[in-house]
Parts: structure tokens; C-alpha cells; sequence
């Protein structure tokens, strides 16, 4: 193990310092790992850093959405709400990075540009775009899943003379709406969740929706003191049901399959998750994401609850899915999302009726009109999964590269590790379940893993591990084949790597459930990394 005070030659370069990279530092420094850590943003935090938009919150409990560690972490923190906003998440991870001293291990606003293996040494040379090189045996990417915003290429976009945001790229400063005419462009989550404030502020919102999305009213709250002294004297025991769970929090789903259940249970189940609020609706009986007709059950339940909250039945007809089953894409969580259409201020133009055309300096043309308007906010997404590592050069055995190399879509193994690629670690990359759990516990169980495995290394006095080929074509198909047992490629999601133009469309995710997921890398891990090479350097 190298002790190098030379910052130059470290065991560990981590990129990015979101929940995911900053718990490697901190979990491989514990390990006594010489550790160097690349964060493009000048601050730790990754998405909550970026995302500032107004109403952007988690959707996943706060209590369940932070990290599980440490006992101390989770008795000291309170959360105020039970979807905690992006300002309260970000103070959340300050609090961590001070407490656990991560900002001395962290080299801000740099981004890392390249990463090649030295096949010989089976060392990487990681290269930044302050002309900073390191070298190091072990390369963690944690550069997130949701972190490559995406600005679609509308004719004209760069001549528009009013404001523009992105809402994963919101200013530092407030930005004020009022007195202006705003469009929105995206009704995904991020959409879903801004358009209501934004339609408070403005004088007139035009929101152009491409495909109509699902959303349920989140149930947001304040936690009461009695809530806060609950959940903290029964953490350990609401983690170990997170840890088995399917989606990384504590949801138990109803006991029946929805048809099993009488019209009357089945209706009394829905309206109890309906209360509770949130995406886990789409988990409220088991076989939900598994059979068209279950599936159905709780589209008309849903369709039925979001109409009785529209004025005018064309504007619900045109904010009902009718293109694809519930849940497939991940159901957004709102708070007065579709009353904001009963607004006289608020008006819908569906771009699958009226296609945006083009964008000049006074607003946005679409086929039967022109809208004026005085900022324009891009709450079209991400591309997801591979996004930010497409943007590094990332070199492995034979000068393959990463990016040619999942030119056809991802190849990994588990989500961790890929061939030619040695001691080259994914934290929740694509073939894991990833964005379909929790992700502070998902980055929790991917870095846990990798540090398990650089112990096993060097308990037995060996350089590497390398996922083989073999292995790597094997999980994709595992993970093609239980994606084609449910209904999750119905949907034209960026799951699917659908919202990008020329993407390869794959299902990117190990839909399997995160607990049955965490079984797999443990038996891996136990059988002495099955699927995996063991190398020594030459
Ligand atoms: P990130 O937080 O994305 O951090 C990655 C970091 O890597 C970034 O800071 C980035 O700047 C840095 N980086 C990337 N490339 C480079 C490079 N080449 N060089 C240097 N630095 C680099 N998940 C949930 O489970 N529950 C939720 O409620 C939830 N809400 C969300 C809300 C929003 C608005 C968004 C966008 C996502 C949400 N997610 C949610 C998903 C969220 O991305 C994860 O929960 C989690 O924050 C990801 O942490 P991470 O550390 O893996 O990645
Ligand atoms: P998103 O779900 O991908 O939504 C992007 C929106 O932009 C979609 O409505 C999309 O339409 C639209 N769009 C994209 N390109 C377009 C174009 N060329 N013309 C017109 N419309 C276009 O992105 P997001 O809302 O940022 O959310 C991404 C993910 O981040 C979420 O699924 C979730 O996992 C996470 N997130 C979570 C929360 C939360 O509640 N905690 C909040 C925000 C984000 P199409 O659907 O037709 O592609």
C-alpha cells in the first residue's frame, strides 16, 4: 500500500464528491488508503450542488435518504420535513463533509479530463483539466448517475434574448419571476416540481409538455418531534428492512397480488398509498410493474384521482399518460402540480400536438404560434447513466476506449466493474439498480463492496481485479431478461436512454430489486469475486 506523500502517486483517485464520492474518501481513508478526490463544482454535493431549482426536494423519505454508516450521523442529523428541500440535503452534506473532515481530500472545481491503464503496472493515469496528472491503482468513478444535464438543440435556442436556466445548472442567487413570462420546457420531476412555484411568480407560464408524465402528491409535511424520536429510536431496525427492500426504503407492499385482492381491498390500498403520498405508489401491490392488467388497476385509480383535481377535461385529457403504463418511467412527486392548470396565468401547449419549431430572440415558435416570452427554463433532464462518463476518456486494456466501447450501450458486470478496465470501479453506474433505489444507500453498498474488495486484494498480495467478458455478457443478459419480464421497456425513458437522439436503447438498470441485488455482489464477493480475474502487475 502506497503512503506517498507525493499527492501525485495515491492508491485511490475518486471523481466527483456528491453522496457517493464523498463516502469512498471517507470509507477508503478509514482504510488507511492514500486518497485524492476530483470534483468539478467548486463545493461537495453533486446534485443537491446543482439542482437549486425552486421546489426541489428528494423523494425518498429524508430519514431514509441520508447516509446509514454511522450511528452518530443519523442521531445527530434531525430533518425538519419529510421530503427534504435541496437547500436542507446540501446542508446535510456539508455538515457530513465538516464533521468527517472530507474537504482536505477533496481538489475542487476540477474536472478529471482522461484515465489510462498502464498495463504493465495495471496503474491509472488520471489526468485533470487543470493539467494535473495522478497516478493510481484504483479509479473510483462516483460522477453520478443524473449529473450530464441535457440542453435539447432547438433551432435558435442561443439567439433568445431573455433569461434561460437549466434546472440542474440554477443560479447560486433567487431568481424572481415576477412581472415576467416564463416558458417551461420539461414535465419531468424536475419539471413537476418547479412549474407550481414558478406559476405563483410569474405573470403568465406557458409549460410546453412533450409526454405527458404520472405524479403523485407527494404528502409532504413537516416531522414532528414525536416522528424525528420514532424513526431515531428504531433506525437500525428501518435500515435492515431498506437493505431487503426493492427499493432501498422501508415499503412493505400490500400482501395480495392486485388481483387477488377484492375491488374493495384493492381500492382501500390504493387510497392509503395515495395518502401516504409519493413514487412509491407504484409499488403498492408487488406485481404492479409486472402485469398489464395490476398495471391498469392502478392507472384508472390514478387517472380518476388526477381528473377530479383539473377544471377543464382537454387540459386533463392532454396531462393523462396514455403512452405508457404507470411507473415505467419514475413517477414524479408533486405538490399542487395539476391544480397549477386551473391557474388563469398558467396555459399547457402539448409539443406532440404543436412541435417547437424554433427559438428567436422574443421566445419560442411552435407549429401554430409564436410565444413571447421573457426567460425560458429547460427542465429537460439528463443524459443519464453514461452521461458524465462519456466525458472522460477513459483508456483500458489495448487503448479501448470506454465510450467506443459501450458505443452499442453499457457493459458491466454487476454495475461495478468492466473488462479491460482493471481496478476501475462504477459507483452506481449503469447494471446496478441505481436509480431505482435509494441512492445514499445504493452508493453506501457500492463503495462497501469495492472497499471489501481492495482488502481482499491486498490480504492476498495481488494488484487487481478485472471483470472478464464473460462475466460482463452474462449480466447484461441476466439484466435484459428480467427487464423483459415487467413493463419497464414500454416506456421511451431515459432508463431506456430514450430521451437522447442516438442513444442506444437499453435498459440500463438491474430491475431485480435492490436487496436480491445485494445478495448477488455478496455471494460474488464470497465465492472470492467470482466473474472477476484476480491480476498481479508484471
Ligand atoms: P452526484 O450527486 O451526481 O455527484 C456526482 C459528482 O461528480 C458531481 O458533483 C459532478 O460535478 C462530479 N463529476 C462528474 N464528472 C466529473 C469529472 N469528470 N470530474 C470531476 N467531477 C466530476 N435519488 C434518490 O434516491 N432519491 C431522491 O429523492 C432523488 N432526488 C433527486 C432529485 C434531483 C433533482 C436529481 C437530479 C436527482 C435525484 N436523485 C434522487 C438521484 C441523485 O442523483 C442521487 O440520489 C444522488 O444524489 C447521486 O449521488 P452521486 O454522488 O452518485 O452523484
Ligand atoms: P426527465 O424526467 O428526463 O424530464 C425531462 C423532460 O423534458 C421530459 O418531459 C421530456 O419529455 C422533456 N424534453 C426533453 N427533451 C425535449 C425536447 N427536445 N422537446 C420537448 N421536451 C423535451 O428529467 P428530470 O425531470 O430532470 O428528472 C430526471 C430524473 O432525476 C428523475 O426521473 C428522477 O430520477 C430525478 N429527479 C428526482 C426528483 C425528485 O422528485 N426527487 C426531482 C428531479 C429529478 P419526454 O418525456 O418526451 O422525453
Amino acid at each position: 500500500m502506497s503512503n506517498s506523500a507525493d499527492a501525485g502517486v495515491v492508491d485511490a483517485v475518486v471523481v466527483g464528491a456528491g453522496f457517493a464520492g464523498l463516502y469512498a474518501l471517507h470509507k477508503l481513508r478509514s482504510q488507511g488508503l492514500v486518497v485524492r478526490v476530483f470534483e468539478a463544482a467548486p463545493e461537495v454535493g453533486g446534485t443537491w450542488y446543482f439542482n437549486r431549482y425552486p421546489g426541489a426536494r428528494c423523494d425518498v423519505e429524508s430519514v431514509d435518504y441520508s447516509y446509514s454508516f454511522s450511528d452518530e450521523l443519523e442521531q445527530e442529523w434531525t430533518w425538519t420535513e419529510k421530503y427534504a428541500t435541496q437547500g436542507e440535503i446540501l446542508r446535510y452534506i456539508n455538515w457530513v463533509a465538516d464533521k468527517l473532515d472530507l474537504r482536505p481530500g477533496i481538489t475542487f472545481d476540477t474536472r478529471v479530463v482522461s484515465a489510462t491503464l498502464d498495463e504493465k503496472t495495471l496503474r491509472w493515469t488520471v489526468v485533470t483539466d487543470a493539467g494535473e496528472t495522478v497516478t493510481a491503482r484504483f479509479v473510483i468513478m462516483a460522477t453520478g448517475p443524473l449529473s450530464a444535464a441535457l440542453t435539447p438543440a432547438f433551432p435558435g435556442l442561443d439567439t433568445f434574448a431573455g433569461e434561460v436556466y437549466h434546472t440542474a445548472h440554477w443560479p447560486h442567487e433567487p431568481v424572481d419571476f415576477s412581472s415576467k413570462r416564463v416558458a417551461v420546457i420539461g414535465t419531468g420531476s424536475s419539471g413537476i416540481q418547479s412549474i407550481p412555484l414558478i406559476a405563483e411568480q410569474a405573470e403568465q407560464l406557458y409549460v410546453f409538455q412533450r409526454t405527458p408524465n404520472y405524479s403523485v402528491p407527494a404528502g409532504n409535511r413537516t416531522l414532528t418531534e414525536s416522528d424525528v424520536a420514532e424513526v431515531k429510536s428504531n433506525y437500525a431496525e428501518r435500515r435492515a428492512m431498506s437493505w431487503r427492500s426493492g427499493g432501498g426504503s422501508p415499503h412493505v407492499a400490500h400482501p395480495k397480488l392486485t388481483m387477488e385482492a377484492t375491488a374493495e381491498e384493492r381500492r382501500a390500498a390504493f387510497e392509503r398509498r395515495w395518502e401516504l403520498g409519493g413514487v412509491l405508489f407504484s409499488k403498492t401491490f408487488s406485481d404492479q410493474m409486472i402485469d398489464p392488467v395490476a398495471n391498469d388497476e392502478a392507472r384508472r385509480f390514478y387517472e380518476e384521482k388526477v381528473r377530479a383535481v383539473i377544471d377543464d377535461p382537454e387540459v386533463a385529457d392532454l396531462l393523462i399518460p396514455n403512452d405508457h403504463p404507470i411507473g415505467t418511467k419514475r413517477i414524479c412527486t408533486d405538490t399542487n402540480y395539476f391544480q397549477t392548470f386551473n391557474r388563469p396565468n398558467v396555459r399547457l401547449i402539448s409539443v406532440r400536438r404543436t412541435p417547437i419549431e424554433s427559438i428567436d430572440a422574443t421566445g419560442i415558435t411552435t407549429s401554430d404560434a409564436h410565444y413571447d416570452i421573457d426567460a425560458l427554463v429547460l427542465a429537460t433532464g439528463f443524459d443519464a447513466m453514461t452521461g458524465a462518463l462519456a466525458k472522460i476518456d477513459i483508456v483500458g486494456r489495448g487503448g479501448q476506449g470506454l465510450r467506443e466501447d459501450w458505443a452499442e450501450g453499457p457493459r458491466t458486470y454487476l454495475g461495478l466493474g468492466v473488462d479491460g478496465f482493471p481496478n476501475l470501479f462504477l459507483v452506481s453506474g449503469p447494471g446496478a439498480p441505481a436509480v431505482l433505489a435509494n441512492m445514499v444507500l445504493h452508493a453506501e453498498a457500492h463503495v462497501n463492496w469495492i472497499a471489501d474488495a481492495i482488502t481482499h486484494l491486498d490480504s492476498h498480495g495481488h494488484t487487481a481485479l478485472e471483470a472478464t467478458a464473460e462475466s460482463v455478457d452474462n449480466w447484461i443478459a441476466e439484466c435484459n431478461r428480467r427487464a423483459e419480464a415487467t413493463l419497464f421497456p414500454r416506456a421511451n425513458s431515459w432508463y431506456m436512454g430514450a430521451n437522447v437522439p442516438g442513444k442506444p436503447r437499453v435498459f440500463m438498470l438491474f430491475i431485480g430489486g435492490f436487496g436480491v441485488y445485494l445478495d448477488i455482489c455478496a455471494e460474488v464477493a464470497a465465492a472470492g469475486y467470482k466473474g472477476f480475474q484476480i491480476l498481479d502487475a508484471s
